[in-house]
């Protein structure tokens, strides 16, 4: 099989690699229909985590199964399929409690930039569509498997009903998907926070309902003015960076809650503001899995479109040319086809 292998920092290449087998009797093998290029991808991209030795990327897939291991029987062979970025038995204690990116035995997909791919815990992980779906649909199934879950994660972290006033930090792909997620969750105002005039309009069509382009001190006054000096009820962080998590903070309400899901970098939260804040904090990695059921429903059904997300197309032995595009802003996330 084919797929991407980063070597250094800027160094994606398309690679001939071995094809992947059955290691394990709850594994599957799926034939890879859409993946794509992951925000955070971008951070050993840039240097800003280590790599160690040259290896594969990508984490988010959605594919038709090929092969199952002797104890999976909830897929079958030929059958179209969406995961998790991270899977999961869903049958152990965290499963149960709805974490299922913190099961016992979860291992973070890391290959899936390729043609073909190992699925570890088939068989609580991969959730099977009732028919093939039509080819329009895969981008907004694809984007369920990351970032539309890890939006609808950001969103129910940080306790969204409806009426509630959100505010959203990072115009990323996650951000966008917060919006829509804060949407159906009934929210009223949608406040997204976004610089980019195309990422600004594709939040507007997602829902929200005033846009923010102010930065650091600046942002958090203007949210500050836009909430009648209160703050937000909701804020959803989607960036991860020490200047996102501060504009979330400082941008909720007493009581209000900030769902963090933008992958920490260089964060501290400051125990003394954090206490007298009365701000509720909860993140992670989503638990996409307890999500997936309703949010395929929801895509097949017309409802959202997290698909529109994906403004680059490009061959996957491109997938170089992904890297680049995401990294110098010139997409904000990059769809790659088998
Ligand atoms: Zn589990």
């Amino acid at each position: 099989m084919r797929g991407a292998v980063i070597h250094a920092p800027g160094d994606v290449r398309f690679e001939t690699l071995v094809d992947p087998k059955i290691l394990h009797p709850t594994d599957a093998i799926i034939r890879t229909a859409v993946t794509c290029v992951c925000g955070s991808d971008l951070w050993p991209y840039r240097g800003l985590e280590p790599i160690g030795d040259p290896h594969p990327m990508g984490h988010e897939y959605v594919g038709v199964v090929e092969e199952v291991g002797s104890e999976v029987t909830s897929v079958k062979p030929g059958q179209f399929v969406v995961g998790s970025f991270a899977t999961s038995d869903n049958t152990c204690p965290n499963c149960r409690n709805g974490f299922q990116s913190n099961c016992l035995h979860r291992e973070f997909m890391s290959t899936c930039q390729a043609d073909h791919v190992r699925i570890p815990n088939a068989q609580g992980t991969l959730v099977a569509t009732d028919e093939r779906p039509d080819e329009a649909f895969w981008p907004g199934l694809l984007a369920v498997s990351d970032v539309m879950g890890t939006g609808w994660w950001a969103a129910d972290a940080a306790e969204v009903k409806p009426g509630s006033t959100v505010v959203v930090v990072g115009d990323g792909a996650v951000g966008l998907c917060g919006v829509i997620a804060a949407k159906e969750m009934g929210a009223e105002r949608i406040i997204a926070m976004s610089r980019h005039a195309s990422r600004q309009r594709l939040a507007r069509e997602f829902g929200a309902t005033e846009i923010v382009t102010e930065r650091g001190d600046e942002g958090i006054e203007r949210i500050n003015e836009l909430t009648g000096g209160i703050g937000a009820d909701a804020v959803l962080e989607c960036v991860g960076t020490a200047q996102g998590m501060q504009q979330a903070l400082r941008s909720a309400r007493p009581g209000g809650t900030v769902g963090f899901v933008g992958v920490p970098h260089e964060v501290a939260v400051d125990g003394q503001e954090l206490f007298f804040s009365h701000v509720g904090l909860r993140g992670g990695p989503a638990p996409v899995r307890r999500y997936l059921p309703d949010l395929i429903g929801r895509v097949l059904d017309g409802r959202i479109d997290p698909g529109k997300v994906f403004d680059l197309t490009l061959p996957l032995e491109q997938v170089a040319e992904g890297y680049r595009a995401m990294d110098e802003r010139r997409a904000v996330k990059a769809l790659l086809t088998p």
